[in-house]
């Protein structure tokens, strides 16, 4: 039950993008351990050829890389994607990151070359002149 709650709580609980994107990724990694120490107990590791366990291990490092690839998270209100195609977040219409390893987020037009005006928004540098 807590397991479901953590899993809601991730897809739709709202929180920053980036603290849920690192509580997402601790979970992944504590499933994977998990998964290790399950395939321990029933002698996986251990009395198995080496290629088995060098598959195995594989498998599951790609299944690993393969969510935190594919999972983003809105930057402003924390809703989890698992689709790698729509732009912005349904839920408040952020832009979202191109992917799951990656802060850098999608803009309007992103194949034409990025105008320095548009991106003001991050960093909060006392020499940027001005402030409207
Ligand atoms: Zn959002």
């Amino acid at each position: 039950m807590a397991g479901i709650a953590w899993i809601w709580f991730l897809a739709r609980g709202r929180m920053r993008g980036a603290t849920k994107r690192a509580l997402f990724r601790l979970s992944l990694l504590a499933l994977f351990a998990a998964l290790i120490g399950i395939g321990a107990d029933r002698g996986l590791w251990t009395h198995t050829s080496l290629g088995f366990r060098f598959m195995l291990f594989g498998a599951l490092l790609l299944v690993e890389f393969g969510y935190l690839y594919l999972i983003r998270f809105c930057p402003s209100c924390g809703r989890m994607m698992r689709n790698l195609r729509p732009p912005t977040c349904p839920r408040c219409g952020a832009w979202l990151p191109i992917h799951g390893m990656t802060a850098r987020v999608r803009r309007p037009g992103d194949d034409r070359s990025w105008d320095p005006m548009e991106k003001r928004a991050r960093p909060p540098r006392q020499s940027d002149g001005p402030r409207a």
